[in-house]
């Protein structure tokens, strides 16, 4: 049988689509480097995934930011010298790894280009984190940083709520998606320090049953923490309403000089 040329562009075309459509479900390329992946891989090269730093100790016991090993080794209950000037309302902060390229591009693509298969990346990155700190957060509860609804609305999912679902599958905690809810839609904050931060989001956040918050210890969970400004917020709204300690985790962590961009 002969085929048109009209109907040989259209079948041509078609494939074309479906080709990019399981490239974006299944890329074939690692997201990061554009190096082939192989078939044990999602979305993330063996040597990419070797490349993301995990932040292990020693770092800040407060707020969890990598210590300069320039001077004298800290101690275990060590804390920054930023913690010290100006203490955070959480009791402490820890994150996966540093957010410089390969987390950051994973993250990128999980949040803006709404790659949801990104998610068992993550999955696996979480399970190895958790691995290392098995009894992190033992009897909290764990809560996501929640976003405006004019945010989810144009992003369509809410990308700390799937992160805290995850966290709360592998260390086995009860998940509540609803203690906060985000009463201000916050001017982005790429571009502002920690003073500027802080202003932009106090008052964001309020607590939506205070019964459901008094007494508990809560780990608040995000994609980013940059100058922690917003888990800070959400945690003093807790203790406010009584929260006992409140614990913070991210899968990222901005570290000045260590790719520090948005
Ligand atoms: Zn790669
Ligand atoms: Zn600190």
């Amino acid at each position: 049988m002969q085929v048109s040329p009209a109907k040989g562009n259209i079948a041509a075309r078609v494939l074309r689509g479906l080709r990019k459509l399981l490239d974006f479900v299944f890329p074939q390329d690692c997201i990061s480097c554009d190096g082939k992946i192989s078939e044990r891989e999602c979305f993330l090269c063996a040597s990419c995934k070797a490349d993301i730093g995990f932040i292990r100790q020693p770092h800040c016991f407060q707020c969890g930011v990598p210590a300069d090993l320039s001077y004298a080794y800290p101690h275990e209950e060590f804390v920054c010298g930023d913690c010290r000037k100006s203490p955070f309302q959480f009791d402490q902060a820890r994150s996966l790894g540093f957010y410089d390229t390969v987390l950051r591009t994973t993250i990128h693509h999980f949040k803006y280009r709404r790659q949801m298969g990104v998610l068992t990346e993550m999955d696996l990155l979480l399970e190895k984190y958790f691995t290392e700190n098995p009894d992190f957060c033992q009897g909290f509860t764990v809560s996501p940083i929640p976003l405006h609804f004019s945010k989810m609305k144009e992003r369509g999912f809410d990308q700390a709520f799937l992160i805290a679902r995850q966290v709360a599958r592998i260390l086995k905690l009860p998940l509540e998606g609803g203690l906060l809810r985000r009463v201000n839609a916050t001017s982005p904050q790429a571009c502002m320090t920690r003073a500027e931060r802080a202003r932009n989001i106090k008052g964001a956040f309020e607590v939506n049953r205070p019964e459901w918050v008094a007494g508990k210890n809560i780990l608040l969970v995000d994609d980013v923490f940059t100058t922690g400004a917003t888990v800070n917020e959400a945690a003093k709204i807790l203790k406010k309403e009584g929260a006992g300690k409140v614990y913070v985790f991210t899968l990222g962590r901005v570290v000045v000089g260590k790719g520090s961009g948005l």
